[in-house]
C-alpha cells in the first residue's frame, strides 16, 4: 500500500466474498487511462473515515477508478437475477465491482462499489461502462435523497475515466464510488433460488440477517423473520418516496435492496404536477412504475422475494406458503400506516383522526384537477402562501383549507408546533428535471459551478433558507413530457 493509501484510511474486510463461490466472480476493473477527480463528497468521506485531502491524491483518485486495489479490498462482481419489466433473467454486476466493505470509525460495515469500471463476466451486451452525466446524477438525487432523510445508497466519488463512451453519440467515460449498506437485492435471492441450492440460499439469508437485521436472527422463525424485517422496511421506504414526489423509474426487483435502501438511480426523477400516472423513464412504455403504483409493485417484488425464501420456510410446504402470504399482507396494511403517518406530518397534524385519509384523497385530488406542482403545493400551506397556479383560485380547495384548519385546531398542540412539523415534512426544494440536467450540462462542458450550488442547496431542504427558493422555480411550459434515459 502506498503513503497515499494507508493516510486515506481505507480499513477494508470483504465479508461478502466469504460467500459460497457462486455468489460472485472475482474480477479486477478494467483500467481505465487517465482518471480525474470530479467531485468528492467530504461530508461523507469523514463519515466513513476516510481523510478527504488524501483521497484526493493521484494514488486514490487511482483506487476510485480502478486503476489499483487498495489493501484488503478483494474486488468482484456480484451475481443476481431479476424481473427486468416483469421478465425474470439471471443478471450480475456487469459494469460495477464491489471492492469490499468499508469499517467506519463507529464500527459500521459498508460497501464500497465501484459502478462504471468495465468489463465483468455479466456484462452480456454491454460495455462495463458509465456515463459522466448518469454517474453525476445519481451522486446528485441519491445525495438529495439522504439529505431528505429517505434511506438510500451514497455517492462518495465522481471520476472521469480519460475514455470516451459510445452510446448514441461519443460521451466522457465515468466511474462512481458508491457507498451502500450492502448491495443485497431481492434479485440475489432470485438468483439463489433459481440456482436451486438450498445451502446457498440459506447461507445468503443468514448473512442478509447478519448484516441488516442481527436482531432476527434471535427469532424462533428466523427467515420468516428476515421476509418481514425486508417487507418492513420497504413499506416504510415507499412510502417516503410518495411522499416527496420521488419516481424511481425501473423497481425491478434487482433494484430492489434488502437493507431497505434507495438504490440503482436510472431514469428516476421527481414529480412537478401532481398525477398519479407519472412515468419519467423513457423505457417505461406500459407505465408499469409510474408513481402511483410503485407500492403495488413494491409488493408485487416483495412477493417474489417471499417465494425465493419459500424453501426455508419450513417442511409443509402449505404452512410455509401461508405464512409468507401472511407476512406479504402486512406490506399493504405497513405501507399506508406509514404514508397516513407521513402525509399527516406534512399537514401538521400530529395524531389520527377518522377522516384524515378523505383529507389527504380530496387534497392531492384537487391538485391534480388543477395540475398543482405537489412540492410547492405543500409549501405553500405551510407558509400560508398562495397555492401554484389554478388552484389558489379554486372554491373547492378554499372550502378544502376550511376543513384543514379545522382538522388542525382540534389537536391539542398549538399552531407553532404545527407550523415546525410542517416545515420539518416539506422540503423547500426537491432536484428538479430542469435544475438537474442545467446542472448536468454545465459539468460536461467542465463549469462545475451550476451543480455545485445545487448541492448546496439540497443538502439542507428542511432549513428553508430564502435562497433556497430561487429552485422553487417550476420548469418552463413544454409540450413534450420530460423523458430520462437509462444510464446505461
Ligand atoms: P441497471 O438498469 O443499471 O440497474 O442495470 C441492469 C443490468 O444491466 C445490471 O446487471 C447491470 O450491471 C447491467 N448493465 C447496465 N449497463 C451496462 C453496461 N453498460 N455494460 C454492462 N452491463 C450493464
Ligand atoms: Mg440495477
Amino acid at each position: 500500500m502506498t503513503t497515499q493509501e494507508l493516510a486515506a484510511g481505507w480499513s477494508f474486510d470483504n465479508s461478502y466474498a466469504r460467500l459460497p463461490d457462486v455468489f460472485f466472480k472475482k474480477q479486477l476493473a478494467v483500467p481505465v487511462r487517465a482518471p480525474q477527480l470530479i467531485i468528492l463528497n467530504e461530508p461523507l468521506a469523514s463519515s466513513l473515515g476516510l481523510n478527504a485531502q488524501s483521497l484526493r491524491s493521484a494514488g486514490n483518485v487511482d483506487v476510485m477508478a480502478g486503476n489499483r486495489v487498495p489493501e484488503g479490498a478483494e474486488p468482484l462482481a456480484q451475481a443476481y437475477a431479476g424481473h427486468q419489466f416483469g421478465h425474470f433473467n439471471m443478471l450480475g454486476d456487469g459494469r460495477a465491482l464491489l471492492l469490499g466493505e468499508q469499517i467506519t470509525p463507529q464500527g459500521e460495515r459498508l460497501d464500497i462499489q465501484l459502478k462504471g469500471s468495465g468489463l465483468t463476466p455479466y456484462s452480456r451486451g454491454g460495455d462495463g461502462r458509465a456515463a459522466l452525466g448518469p454517474m453525476l446524477r445519481e451522486y446528485i438525487i441519491s445525495e438529495a435523497m439522504h439529505a431528505l432523510g429517505i434511506p438510500t445508497t451514497r455517492s462518495l466519488a465522481v471520476v472521469t475515466t480519460g475514455e470516451k463512451i459510445v452510446r448514441e453519440s461519443l460521451l466522457t467515460g465515468a466511474i462512481l464510488t458508491r457507498v451502500a449498506a450492502s448491495h443485497l437485492r431481492v434479485g440475489t435471492f432470485q438468483y439463489a433460488a433459481a440456482l436451486g441450492q438450498p445451502e446457498a440460499l440459506r447461507a445468503l439469508a443468514d448473512y442478509a440477517l447478519q448484516r441488516h437485521y442481527p436482531q432476527a436472527l434471535e427469532a424462533e422463525h428466523r427467515y420468516l423473520a428476515l421476509l418481514q424485517e425486508v417487507i418492513q422496511s420497504q413499506a416504510k421506504l415507499i412510502a417516503q418516496w410518495m411522499c416527496v414526489g420521488f419516481i424511481h423509474g425501473v423497481m425491478n426487483t434487482d433494484n430492489m435492496s434488502i437493507s431497505g435502501e434507495t438504490i440503482d438511480y436510472g431514469p428516476c426523477a421527481f414529480m412537478d404536477t401532481y398525477d398519479p400516472a407519472t412515468v419519467f423513464s423513457s423505457i417505461d412504455r406500459q407505465g408499469r412504475y409510474a408513481y402511483g403504483n410503485q407500492p403495488s409493485i413494491g409488493a408485487w417484488n416483495l412477493a417474489r422475494l417471499a417465494e425465493s425464501l419459500l424453501p426455508l420456510l419450513g417442511e409443509d410446504e402449505e404452512r410455509a406458503i401461508e405464512q409468507a402470504e401472511e407476512a406479504l399482507k402486512q406490506f399493504g396494511e405497513q405501507y399506508h400506516h406509514e404514508w397516513l403517518r407521513g402525509m399527516r406530518a406534512k399537514l401538521g397534524l400530529f395524531h389520527a383522526e377518522d377522516g384524515d385519509k378523505e383529507l389527504i384523497l380530496d387534497l392531492l385530488g384537487l391538485m391534480q384537477t388543477h395540475r398543482a406542482d405537489y412540492t410547492n403545493t405543500f409549501l405553500a400551506l405551510t407558509f400560508g402562501q398562495a397555492a401554484p397556479g389554478d388552484l389558489a383560485a379554486a372554491p373547492e380547495y378554499v372550502r378544502w383549507q376550511e376543513r384543514w384548519r379545522e382538522r388542525q385546531e382540534r389537536q391539542p398542540e398549538s399552531a407553532e408546533q404545527a407550523l415546525e412539523l410542517q416545515r420539518s415534512s416539506n422540503p423547500a426544494l426537491i432536484p428538479r428535471n430542469h435544475q438537474v440536467e442545467a446542472a448536468l450540462s454545465a459539468a460536461e462542458e467542465g463549469d462545475l459551478s451550476v451543480m455545485g450550488r445545487l448541492l448546496e442547496a439540497l443538502a439542507d431542504p428542511y432549513a428553508h433558507r430564502p435562497q433556497q427558493c430561487d429552485y422553487a422555480a417550476l420548469p418552463e411550459p413544454s409540450n413534450l413530457p420530460y423523458r430520462t434515459y437509462c444510464g446505461t
